[in-house]
């Protein structure tokens, strides 16, 4: 008998995932990574709670409207 590998509880995206937005009427992806407006560094995309921007340099958060 082989042993089977420890099953994750609950599917999580890996962290790429947050850097596109995939379209599902186009079919197209689209990358969502912009530069924050305040001190220019990378923003990342979280959907949960609430699609939003946020930068982890100055902690500046931008939230998406009419987003989800
Ligand atoms: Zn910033």
């Amino acid at each position: 008998m082989s042993k089977a590998p420890a099953q994750e509880k609950g599917k999580r995206l890996p962290r790429a995932a947050t850097w596109y937005e995939y379209d599902y009427q186009r079919g197209t992806i689209r990358f969502k990574n912009k530069l924050c407006s305040r001190c220019g560094s990378v923003m990342a995309f979280h959907r949960e709670p609430a699609p939003r921007w946020h930068c982890g340099k100055c902690d500046f958060t931008h939230f998406v409207k009419g987003g989800a």
